[in-house]
């Protein structure tokens, strides 16, 4: 496949990190392709057999495995299926010397990425394995076009709705509280007519960048809607917390942004006794919203916090 994303001149390729794993019980193919593998650069660990392997996986996750298919105990074709059930970003090529007893559509069935005839040259299992690596980068940077907006970086529309009903299943199961708060800065239109789209633009960026300094690294997470409307989903907070995420936003961005612009806010807590996970949401959202447009109607530039229903 043409890596026709990596050509676009606007696009910033995310790189991969590779950590690779390789699984044989002939220690000599572990050595040697440990060897080839660190000399290019990879972080490279090895098992000599499917249990070890399993092991080392647990610990920590590979994006590459390369496994053989004939060894004691697990298989390749068995730690195939696991490491596949498991790990499902994590990539397998399966070497093997007994074609005769597993073809290749058996093992492209199993979810292997590839496939490498024992006896194989060094250039062949590297010629397999850049191969897979562009292939990887190019799933890493479309996966991260898919949940981004282009002007600000922070998720888009498509993936809060994904992200909240992951957020809002995980709060209920381990029963901590979870607040969304929904922003929308007053009069941007304005901005636009008065100053023009670029700078209207600038805004958009610095309260995206307001959001990131204002709120807590791997913890919050950050969305803009389309527009002017941006979303922040924070989860283990009680509402004092909450409450002030969100007026040290209000305050950092009046200080960050170059032009007179405010912004509005509500802020609403996931209902824990609401059976029904879908409606949960529901309620989560349409609280959020309405103090929003509560905080719009007294005149902009404030927080109001929903009192539930
Ligand atoms: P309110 O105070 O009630 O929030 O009204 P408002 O003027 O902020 O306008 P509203 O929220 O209704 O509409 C948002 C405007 O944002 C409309 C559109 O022209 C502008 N806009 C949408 N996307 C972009 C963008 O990517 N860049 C810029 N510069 N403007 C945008
Ligand atoms: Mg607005």
């Amino acid at each position: 496949m043409d890596n026709f994303i990596a050509d676009l001149p606007f696009v910033k390729l995310p790189v991969e990190k590779q950590k690779i794993l390789i699984v044989d019980d002939d220690p000599s193919i572990l050595e040697l392709l440990n060897q080839l593998f660190q000399r290019k650069g990879y972080e490279c660990r090895t098992a000599e057999n499917g249990k070890k392997a399993l092991e080392l996986l647990e610990t920590s996750p590979f994006t590459i495995v390369i496994t053989d298919l004939i060894m004691p105990k697990i298989d390749g074709l068995e730690l195939l299926k696991m490491v596949k059930e498991s790990w499902p970003d994590t990539d397998v090529i399966v070497m093997t010397g007994y074609t005769k007893n597993f073809t290749y559509t058996d093992v492209i069935r199993a979810g292997a990425s590839d496939f490498v005839h024992k006896p194989f040259t060094l250039d062949e299992i590297e010629a397999k394995l850049q191969r897979l690596i562009k292939e990887r980068q190019l799933r890493h940077t479309l996966k991260r076009l898919s949940v981004r907006d282009g002007l600000t970086d922070l998720y888009n529309r498509r993936f809060f709705d994904h992200k909240l009903k992951e957020e809002v299943v995980r709060a209920r199961r381990q029963k901590y509280p979870l607040y969304l708060l929904l922003l929308d800065i007053d009069k941007f239109k304005e901005v636009n007519d008065q100053e023009g789209h670029q700078e209207g633009d600038k805004v958009l960026v610095s309260l995206a960048d307001t959001l990131k300094h204002s709120t807590r690294d791997h913890v919050d997470m950050l969305f803009r809607f389309g527009g002017d409307e941006f979303a922040v989903i924070i989860p283990y907070a009680e509402e004092d917390q909450a409450v002030a995420i969100a007026e040290r936003i209000r305050s950092n961005f009046s200080k960050n942004v170059p032009l007179a612009v405010t912004l509005s806010m509500g802020l609403a807590k996931l209902d824990q006794a609401q059976e029904d996970p879908e409606k949960a949401i529901k309620k989560l959202f349409s609280e959020a919203d309405k103090a929003l447009y509560s905080a719009k109607k007294a005149g902009g530039n404030k927080l109001v916090v929903s009192k539930g229903s």
